[in-house]
Order: structure tokens, then C-alpha cells, then sequence
């Protein structure tokens, strides 16, 4: 029995660069990874995840992707056969007022990777691609065939690099998966990991802030949207359902050699009033609440249609409600008030 499982792992063994492991959904899909014994090596310069983020069994280099010699010298250190790429900056408001900034680490940090890719080659990469891809949606349900025209240059820049692994693979015969995920929240089952962006820009981690008198309130972007409450709508995903997903994209690759593109959500949508409701639920606290003019760059509503990656990843998100979403985030946020701090 032993023999026969060791087999099994070694033949499905994938050792890949997680770039961006110590951020959010990167630490997230580190700990899948290894929990499933694969081997990873964690690359990122810090510049926003956490070291105390990244599972103790993963090998930690501290640099960034644009630094040539240095990518060289983690392909040349280790074995690897693939790469996943997170690390990138992405806050749709921060890229409405810097647009170069986005443009510099997205898309030329995303080009450096590829290059020194080529160079060890290694022809096998997921990308972390985003629902702001997709701007204001012509369908209410959104699929991967629909028409792409960002409203904000964060979108731009995932669009840019999806387009730039498109001819990496006609030329090169890099083979990636692009994963368009809608709205990443939620934390690891275990209260281990979670959430600790700063400045923290996202929803729900600003919610449960709020819950925990952290804020003293909290506002809602805009009530004057096209959509039932007025206030924008968004479809949320589990981070663990994200890192299976990760996974799963990998071993597509490994088993078919084909590209793709798939999005990510649980295909519902809920409107930032009822994730604010869900959230007094959950936690059983209240709070004040107070309407502001809209954040730029927003789009009214984003919901996933994931039919492609469910049927040809063959994922299936777990942690599919908002309230087991906001219960695992919960369990993070009150006993890590400072996030990685304490
Ligand atoms: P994050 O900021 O927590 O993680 C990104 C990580 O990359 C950080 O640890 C940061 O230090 C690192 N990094 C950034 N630039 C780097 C560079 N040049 N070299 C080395 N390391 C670098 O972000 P996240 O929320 O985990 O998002 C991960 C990815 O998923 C991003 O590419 C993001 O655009 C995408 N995404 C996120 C969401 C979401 O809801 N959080 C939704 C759609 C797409
Ligand atoms: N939002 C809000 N107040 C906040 C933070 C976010 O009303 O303090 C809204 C935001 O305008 C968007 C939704 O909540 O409509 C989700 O925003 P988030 O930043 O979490 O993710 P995004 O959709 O931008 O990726």
C-alpha cells in the first residue's frame, strides 16, 4: 500500500515558483500545494505579501521578478517544471491615479518572468488574470468569450498579459492558464493565513474591521448603480476554492499541453449592502455605515459563469456560500487584528 502511494506521488509530483507566494492568494495556493506534496519555491520581494505568510516547507527567495540576474539564479538552483504568477499590484483606484506603475510591474514584471522562463526553459505557467478584465459586462452572467474592454488600466494590464501569453505560446510554446477570478475573499480553514493587505482596500476585510471597532465606520461606494439595492455587485470567491483551482489548472497543463482561459466565481452575485447584512449576521455586530460618491474605475456588476473550468479543470468551489466565505474570514480577523503582525 505504502509503494504503491509513494508511486503515485512521485509521478504527479509538479515543482513549481509560485511568484507572489507570501501575498494573499499566492500563501493560499502555497499551502494547497504542499498539503497535496508538490514542491514549491517561493519567490517574492515582500513589496506587499507577508513572510510569515509562507508554509514552512516551501523554499523562500526574496527578490523581485524584474531582476534578471536573480530569477536566473532560482532557475538554476532548483528543479522546476512550472510556474504560477501572482505577483503583481492590484488595486483598481491606485491604478485609475498611476497608471505607469501598473504597467511596470503587471506587464513588464510579467514580460521579465516569461523571458527568464524562456531562458531555463520551463514552458508551463498560471497566470493570475482578473473579472476586471471584462469592464462594464454586455451579459449578466459573464463568460470567457465575452468582450473585454476594461474600465480601469489594472484590468488593461491582466488583459495586456493575457494577450502577451497568447504569442509567447505561438512563438515560444509556453503553455499557460490565464484564471480570471472575480472576488477573491475568505480565509485558510485553519485561521492560520488570511487576509492582511495594507492598505486594505477590499470589502469584506473592511466589514469585519468595522465589526471589530477597528474603523469606526465604514462607507459604500456609490448607491446610484444600475442594480436592485443601487449599490454595486460583485460575485465572491473562497481563496482555498481559488488555490484548488490553481492546482487544477497545473495538472490540465501537465496532462494536455493546451492553453486556456477560464474564470473563477461562485456565480452568484451579492451587492454591498447584503454583504454588509450577511456580515452583522455572521459576526452578530453593529455598525455605522455611511454612503460616499462611487470609486472610479468600478464597474455595477460582475458575476462569473464557470462552467468552463468546472467542466474542463474539473474544479468545484467548496467554501460556495457568502456565509461560510465571511465565517472563515471572521475566524482570521478577530484573532489577527494586526494581520501578520500579531
Ligand atoms: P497580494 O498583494 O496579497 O499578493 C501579491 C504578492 O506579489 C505580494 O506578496 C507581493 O509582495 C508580491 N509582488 C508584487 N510584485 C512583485 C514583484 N515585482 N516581484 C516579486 N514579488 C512581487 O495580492 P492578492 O490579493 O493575493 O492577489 C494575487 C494576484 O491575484 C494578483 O496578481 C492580483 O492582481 C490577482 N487578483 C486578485 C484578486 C483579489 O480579489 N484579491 C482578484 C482578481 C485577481
Ligand atoms: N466597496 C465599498 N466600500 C469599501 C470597499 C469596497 O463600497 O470600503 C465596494 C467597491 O466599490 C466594490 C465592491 O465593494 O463595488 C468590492 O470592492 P473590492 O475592493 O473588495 O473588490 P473589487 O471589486 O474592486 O475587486
Amino acid at each position: 500500500y505504502f509503494l504503491c502511494v509513494h508511486k503515485q506521488r512521485n509521478r504527479t509530483m509538479i515543482a513549481s515558483i509560485v511568484c507572489g507566494g507570501a501575498g494573499y492568494i499566492g500563501s493560499h495556493t502555497v499551502y494547497e500545494l504542499i498539503e497535496r506534496g508538490h514542491s514549491v519555491v517561493v519567490v517574492d520581494s515582500l513589496i506587499k505579501g507577508h513572510k510569515a505568510a509562507i508554509h514552512n516547507e516551501a523554499k523562500f527567495y526574496l527578490g523581485d521578478i524584474r531582476d534578471e540576474e536573480f530569477m536566473d539564479r532560482v532557475f538554476r538552483e532548483n528543479q522546476i517544471d512550472a510556474v504560477i504568477d501572482f505577483a503583481a499590484f492590484s488595486l483598481v483606484g491606485e491604478s485609475v491615479n498611476e497608471p505607469f506603475k501598473y504597467y511596470e510591474n503587471n506587464v513588464y514584471g510579467t514580460l521579465k518572468l516569461l523571458e527568464a522562463m524562456e531562458r531555463a526553459d520551463v514552458k508551463k505557467i498560471v497566470f493570475s488574470s482578473t473579472a476586471a478584465t471584462y469592464g462594464e459586462p454586455e451579459n449578466d452572467i459573464i463568460v470567457e468569450s465575452d468582450k473585454t474592454n476594461p474600465t480601469n488600466p489594472y484590468g488593461e494590464t491582466k488583459l495586456t498579459v493575457e494577450k502577451m501569453l497568447k504569442w509567447a505560446d505561438n512563438a515560444y510554446g509556453i503553455k499557460f492558464v490565464a484564471l480570471r477570478y472575480f472576488n477573491a475573499a475568505g480565509a485558510h480553514i485553519s485561521g492560520k493565513i488570511g487576509e492582511d493587505h495594507s492598505p486594505e482596500t477590499h470589502l469584506i476585510p473592511i466589514i469585519l474591521q468595522t465589526a471589530l471597532g477597528q474603523r469606526e465606520k465604514m462607507f459604500i461606494f456609490g448607491d446610484d448603480y444600475d442594480t436592485p439595492d443601487g449599490t454595486c455587485v460583485r460575485d465572491y470567491i473562497h481563496v482555498t476554492d481559488l488555490a484548488d483551482a490553481h492546482i487544477k489548472a497545473l495538472e490540465k497543463l501537465f496532462k494536455t499541453n493546451e492553453s486556456g482561459i477560464y474564470n473563477l466565481g461562485n456565480g452568484k452575485g451579492f451587492s454591498v449592502k447584503e454583504v454588509i447584512e450577511k456580515a452583522k449576521k455572521v459576526t452578530g455586530k453593529d455598525f455605522k455605515v455611511e454612503i460616499e460618491a462611487r470609486r472610479s474605475g468600478d464597474p455595477s456588476t460582475l458575476i462569473a459563469s464557470s462552467e468552463k473550468a468546472i467542466k474542463e479543470l474539473g474544479w468545484k468551489p467548496k467554501f460556495n456560500t457568502l456565509d461560510k466565505i465571511i465565517e472563515t474570514a471572521w475566524n482570521w480577523h478577530k484573532d489577527h487584528k494586526n494581520g501578520y503582525e500579531d
